[in-house]
Order: C-alpha cells, then structure tokens, then sequence
C-alpha cells in the first residue's frame, strides 16, 4: 500500500466521524506547495553525481509549517508527501503553533564522506531557501540527517538571507539548538507511554520491549525505558536483530553501537533476522525505523499486547484491522512521536527570544506538552468510543479545518 493511501484511509475515516464533506476532505488532503529539486554533488574523487530532493509543504492553516528532512534511498515524493500530510496532523494532536512539511534527498548518506554529505545539504538548500523560512517552513532531523546537517542547513540559508537560527530545528547547541532535542522523541514517547500504561494502573517496568531501529529514536527510547526498569529483550537495525532472553544492557549495546555503527555482533545477545524482531513474544513492539512494516499480511505474527510507534507510519492502515481483532493497543505515531517536534517548538521559541533553557526546563515542559496531548486524546477516544488512532485523527482533523475556517479562503 502506498504511504499517501494508508494516511488517506486514516483520514478518511475520522473525516466521516467530523462528517466532513468532498470539498473539505480535498481542501485537508490537497499540499500547499511541492517541491522537487535536482541536487548535483561532485564527488571526492572528481566524478559528478545528481540527486533529487524534495520538500512539500503540505498545510499551514495553524501556523508555519514544519517537519524533518529525510536521508534515504527510498525517499520520492509519496513517502514525503505522507509524511508532510502526518506532521499536519501530529502538531495539531500536539496543540503546536504549526502546520505540517516534510523533505527529503533520495540518498544513502552512508556512501558519502562528511564533505559530500555537507556539499549535498548546502546544494539542498540553495535550492530550497526562497520557500523555507522560521515564519513559512521550518526543516529539522528526521533518518538519516543529524543536527551536524541542520548547522550546514543554518549556514547556507545565511548566507541569503542573514543568520536566522530559528529557520531549521536540530541544530548543534553552539549555533541555537535547545538542550533535550537529541533524547526528545524517545523521551516524549516513553512519556507518552506512561500515561496510557497509568490508564491502566501499569508501569513501563511491569513489561518487556522489543525495539525496531536503534538509531536516534531507537536508541533513547531503549535508554529510558531501561532506567525506568523496563527489559529490552530484542532489537534490530539495518544488518539484523540480536536479543538476550534475559533482557539486553542498554548501556553496553549503545556503547557498542557508537563504536561500531551497528549493533551487529554485539557480543552479550544472539543474533536473528530482523524481520523476524515483529514477531518477538514481548509485551511491548516499538517500531522505530521505517514506514510501513505491518501490514496486513505480516500483523498476526505480532505477540505483543501494545505497539508504540515511535517511526512515523509504521502501520498500514489495512493492518490496523487486524491487530485490532488481536486486542492490540496501539499508540498512534501521530500523537507517540511528536516529543521531536515539541521540543522542536521550544527550540525555535528559544530561537525568536534568544534566551536559552536548561535541559530540566525542557524535559518538564515536554512532560507537560505530552501529558495535555494525552489528556485531548484520551477525552477524544472515551467521547467517540474508538481507537486511539481515529481519536487522534479526529482531534487533529477537527483542529485543523476549525483554523481553515477561522482563517477563510
Ligand atoms: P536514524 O537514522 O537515527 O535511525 C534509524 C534506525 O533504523 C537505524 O538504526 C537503522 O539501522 C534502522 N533501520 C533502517 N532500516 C531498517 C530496517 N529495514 N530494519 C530495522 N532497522 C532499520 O533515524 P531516527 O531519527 O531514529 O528515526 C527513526 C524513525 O522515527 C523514522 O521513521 C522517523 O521518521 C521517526 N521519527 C524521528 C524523529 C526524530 O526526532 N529523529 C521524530 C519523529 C519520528
């Protein structure tokens, strides 16, 4: 199923609750602007190679608009194009000031050299500048880019338009980044979490977690729910799964992964395939890598009772049905992953009033960001009697076409 379709049935669904006629549900769906640029890198060794890259900017009836850039080989303009429609809806569940974007380059950063990867992102954004800005589309992190890229995105839009640090989130701390942004999206997620486990007078340690992907939002969610004593049993990346039945140490793994770039061969788990991580008899499954990897054929090996999606669309719509009628409770990506772009927010309301937090006020204020989202979603859900993920959609939807609206034509 394509990523636009499996958000489209999403959509459609909570538009018909919100009884949203063809006109709106096409005013929703319909991007502002898409962009698609040629990117040409000359190579360290001489040779000359092209990329596309792609921005779109898909809704900003609630504010300027943003969203990651993505450093993939799968990146094209349907998985952007759903992605930027999801960070519509994600600020919205999140109660941010924003709309929705998302961009990417069709690359694998990991057969460039860091001179390639800075020429390439500076070439991005000579191309981008003129539709991006800290009051029209704001960029930040997303696979594969970091806050290194974010410094270069920074620097080369300076050199247009000035050094407007609030243009891009995911900066390096030196040139306005906000402290907690690296751990955000984990911690916003385990936090999110909590809350629907105290729902249920349950902790994150009464279970075990199986993680897919161990980069960024792998890699602190595992952290943290470890510290809150929650076991990680399994975990996967782009070479493969390894799990231990006695639950792994994070602290070592992470080690290891720095030092290794992958967590293959890590010596204290054993090694399996990664699609089979899907499977893994633990309470909880957090996919934290790619979109779509439950799908309808795939979701009744799932065992575990609740799936966090920590990635953004990691489950096609049509799956949904499925785990459903298993009785899996799924935290929606669109309201479980939003601690990124939160912190984001603080990051560029840090930029605008040039005074900086410390890293509590952070955390404490994501707390709070995340347990008002949840408040919403959970009244939401009991309200309509439905699902987390059609609860989310509905609220995200409602907030949206009320700011249209208020906004007119
Ligand atoms: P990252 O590039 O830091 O890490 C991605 C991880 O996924 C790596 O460990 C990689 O090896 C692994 N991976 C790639 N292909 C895989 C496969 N086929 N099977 C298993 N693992 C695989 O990316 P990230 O920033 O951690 O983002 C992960 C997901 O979370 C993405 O869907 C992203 O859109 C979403 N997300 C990220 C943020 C953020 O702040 N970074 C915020 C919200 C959502």
């Amino acid at each position: 199923m394509k990523a636009t379709e499996s958000i489209a049935r999403n959509f459609h669904r909570a538009a018909s609750i919100l009884d949203l006629n063809d006109a709106a549900r096409q005013r929703l769906l319909t991007p502002y602007r898409e962009v698609k640029v040629e990117c040409p890198l000359v190579r360290d060794d001489g040779s000359a190679a092209t990329y596309v890259g792609y921005r779109v900017q898909h809704d900003n009836a609630r504010g300027p608009m943003k969203g990651g850039i993505r450093y993939h080989p799968h990146a094209g303009e349907d998985e952007v194009t759903a992605l930027a429609t999801a960070m519509t809806w994600k600020t919205a569940v999140a109660g941010l000031p924003y709309g929705g974007a998302k961009g990417g380059i069709a690359v694998d950063p990991s057969t460039l050299s860091i001179a390639e990867l800075e020429r390439l992102t500076r070439v991005f954004i000579q191309r981008l500048h003129d539709v991006i800005g800290p009051n029209i589309d704001i960029p930040g992190p997303d696979m594969g880019t970091s806050a290194a890229v974010m410094g270069w995105m920074a620097d080369e839009y300076a050199k247009y338009h000035g050094w407007t640090p609030g243009v891009v989130t995911g900066k390096p701390i030196e040139l306005g980044g906000s402290a907690g942004r690296q751990s955000a999206t984990g911690r916003g997620l385990v936090l999110g979490a909590e809350c629907l486990f105290e729902d249920e007078h349950r902790m994150v340690a009464d279970f075990t977690y199986a993680i897919q992907g161990f980069g960024n939002v792998g890699m602190w969610t595992a952290r943290l729910i470890h510290e809150r004593g929650g076991r990680i049993m399994a975990v996967s990346d782009v070479t493969g799964a390894i799990r231990n039945p006695h639950g792994l140490d994070v602290g070592a793994l992470i080690e290891y992964t720095r030092r290794n770039g992958s967590i293959q061969g890590f010596p204290e788990a054993d090694p399996f395939t990664g699609a089979d991580l899907l499977a893994e008899s633990v309470d909880v499954l957090i996919p934290a890598a790619l979109g779509g990897v439950i799908t309808r054929e795939n979701a009744h090996r799932i065992r575990a009772r609740y799936i966090l999606e920590g990635a953004n669309g990691p489950t096609e719509a049509d799956a949904d049905e499925v785990l459903s009628s298993q009785g899996v409770v799924v935290l929606p990506d669109i309201f479980a992953n939003v601690g990124g772009v939160t912190v984001s927010y603080f990051e560029w309301v840090q930029n605008h009033q040039n005074y900086y937090w410390e890293e509590d006020r952070v955390n404490g204020e994501l707390k709070r960001f995340i347990q008002r989202a949840w408040r919403d979603l959970r009244a939401t859900a009991n309200e309509l009697a439905c699902d987390l993920r059609t609860a989310a959609y509905v609220l995200a939807i409602r907030r949206v076409w009320q700011a249209t609206q208020q906004r007119g034509s």
